[in-house]
C-alpha cells in the first residue's frame, strides 16, 4: 500500500469510529469535542497540502480533496471544519512567512480551529459588496466590520478577514488580514440554523476598531479578490466531493437496511419496485462522481477548472438534493433516525448549496463560460 493510500485508510477508519459516534450527538446539538480536532491533527489533517519542511504532509490537492470525501461521508459540518483550518494553515505559509511562527504551530497541532472570513450580513453572493472597512495608520490597520455564516468562527481562533482598504469601494480596494479573534474589538457568536451547526462551528464576528500590525495584511488590495476567485474552484470541487461521498454512505446505509428488513415475506431487496430508487441514485451518483472526478483533477493539475467547478458543484448539490430525501423515504420511519446518516447529509446538502457559491450565481458562471454574452467581472 502506498504511504497516501495508508492515510487515506488511516483517516477512514478514525470517520468510521471516533467521528461516526460524536456525529451522533451533534445531530442532538451536542458540542464539538476539541479532543477530536488534535486527532484530526494527530492524523495531519490541517497540512495536508503544505510542504513536508513546513510541518505538513506534501500531499496535493487529490489527496486533500479524497480527505474531505472520507469525512464528510460521516459528517459534512466535521469536513468543513477541517479543511477551512486547513486551508488557512496554506494560505499562512504562502503569503505569510513572517506570520508562520505565530500561528501555524497551534493550528497544525489542532489547539486552535481558523477560519476565512468574506461573507457579511449585508454581502453574501456580491463579495464586492462587503463592507468590513481597514483603514490604515502610522502603526499598521484598524478594522471595523462584521461577518457572518462563517465556518468555525463560533470557537476559531484566528481568522482570513477579507476588508476594502482605504476609500475604495470595488474589487480593487478589498485585501485580507490575519486577525486574531481573541484580541481587544473582537466579538465572536454562533449562527443558528434549523439544522445542527455545532460542528461546523457556524458564526460570525464583530470587529470594533481591531487594531493591527502592518504585517497583518497578508493579501495586498488589487491581489486578494482575484485570488478569491481562483480559490474558490478548489472550494467548489471538494464540496462536490463531499457531496458525492454523502450520497454514497447514504446509498450504502439504505442498501445494507433493504438486506436485512423485510416486508411481506421477503427482503426490501427483493421488491423491485423498492430497488429502482437505489439503483437510480446509484446510476445518478457514478455521473456526477466522473464530473466531479474532472474537476478535482483539472485542479490538481493546475489547469483552468472555473467550468469544470462550478457544474461539479452544482450536478453534486442537485443530485443530492433529489436523491437524499427518496433514500431516506426507502428506510421508511428508521431512515428518521439520528443514528444513521440520513438526516444529518439531508441537512447538511441545503448548506453544501449555499458554501463557496449558491447554485443560480453558479448557472450564471456556466452561462458565461460557455458562451461568453456577458464578461465575467474581472475586478
Ligand atoms: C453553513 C454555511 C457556511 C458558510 N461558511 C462560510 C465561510 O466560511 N466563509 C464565508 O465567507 N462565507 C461562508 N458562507 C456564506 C456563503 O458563502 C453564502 O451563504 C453564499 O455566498 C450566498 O450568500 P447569501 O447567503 O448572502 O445569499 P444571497 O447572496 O443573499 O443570495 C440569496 C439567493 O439569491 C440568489 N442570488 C444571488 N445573486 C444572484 C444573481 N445575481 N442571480 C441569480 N440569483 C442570485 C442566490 O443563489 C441565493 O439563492 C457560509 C454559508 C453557510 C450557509
Amino acid at each position: 500500500m502506498t504511504a497516501r493510500a495508508d492515510h487515506l485508510a488511516r483517516v477512514r477508519t478514525f470517520a468510521a469510529t471516533e467521528l461516526a459516534v460524536k456525529a451522533v450527538g451533534w445531530a442532538q446539538e451536542g458540542a464539538l469535542d476539541p479532543a477530536l480536532f488534535r486527532t484530526a491533527a494527530d492524523l495531519g489533517l490541517f497540512g495536508i497540502e503544505l510542504p513536508v519542511e513546513a510541518g505538513g504532509l506534501g500531499y496535493d490537492f487529490a489527496h486533500k480533496s479524497a480527505i474531505c470525501a472520507e469525512l464528510a461521508a460521516v459528517d459534512f459540518g466535521f469536513a468543513m471544519a477541517v479543511v477551512n483550518t486547513h486551508n488557512v494553515c496554506k494560505r499562512l505559509h504562502r503569503s505569510a512567512p513572517k506570520l508562520c511562527d505565530r500561528y501555524l504551530p497551534d493550528l497544525l497541532s489542532g489547539q486552535v480551529a481558523a477560519c476565512t472570513a468574506l461573507t457579511e450580513p449585508g454581502a453574501g453572493t456580491d463579495v464586492v459588496a462587503l463592507a468590513t472597512r481597514a483603514t490604515q495608520t502610522s502603526d499598521g490597520w484598524v478594522l471595523t466590520g462584521q461577518k457572518d455564516w462563517i465556518v468555525n468562527a463560533r470557537h476559531a481562533g484566528m481568522s482570513i478577514v477579507f476588508a476594502k482598504c482605504g476609500p475604495g469601494d470595488d474589487g480593487a480596494a478589498i485585501g485580507a488580514f490575519a486577525v486574531d479573534l481573541t484580541a481587544p474589538g473582537v466579538t465572536r457568536y454562533a449562527t443558528e440554523t434549523g439544522f445542527p451547526q455545532a460542528s461546523m462551528g457556524t458564526g460570525g464576528f464583530t470587529l470594533e476598531h481591531v487594531t493591527l500590525p502592518p504585517e497583518a495584511l497578508i493579501l495586498s488590495p488589487g491581489t486578494a479578490f482575484s485570488s478569491i476567485l481562483s480559490e474558490i474552484n478548489g472550494a467548489r470541487a471538494y464540496v462536490a466531493a463531499m457531496c458525492c461521498a454523502m450520497l454514497a454512505a447514504s446509498i450504502d446505509t439504505v442498501a445494507a437496511y433493504g438486506q436485512r428488513r423485510s416486508s411481506f415475506g421477503k427482503p426490501l431487496m427483493a421488491h423491485q419496485a423498492w430497488r429502482l430508487a437505489l439503483a437510480q441514485a446509484q446510476t445518478d451518483l457514478a455521473a456526477t462522481q466522473a464530473l466531479t472526478d474532472r474537476a478535482v483533477a483539472a485542479i490538481a493539475d493546475d489547469s483552468d477548472a472555473q467550468l469544470l467547478a462550478a457544474q461539479a458543484k452544482i450536478h453534486a448539490v442537485q443530485t443530492c438534493q433529489h436523491h437524499l430525501p427518496r433514500m431516506l423515504h426507502a428506510m421508511g420511519a428508521e431512515g428518521l433516525r439520528p443514528t444513521n446518516c440520513l438526516t444529518r447529509h439531508l441537512a447538511a446538502v441545503q448548506s453544501a448549496a449555499l458554501t463557496d457559491g449558491a447554485i443560480a450565481p453558479l448557472l450564471e458562471r456556466v452561462a458565461r463560460l460557455s458562451w461568453s454574452a456577458t464578461p465575467l467581472r474581472k475586478d
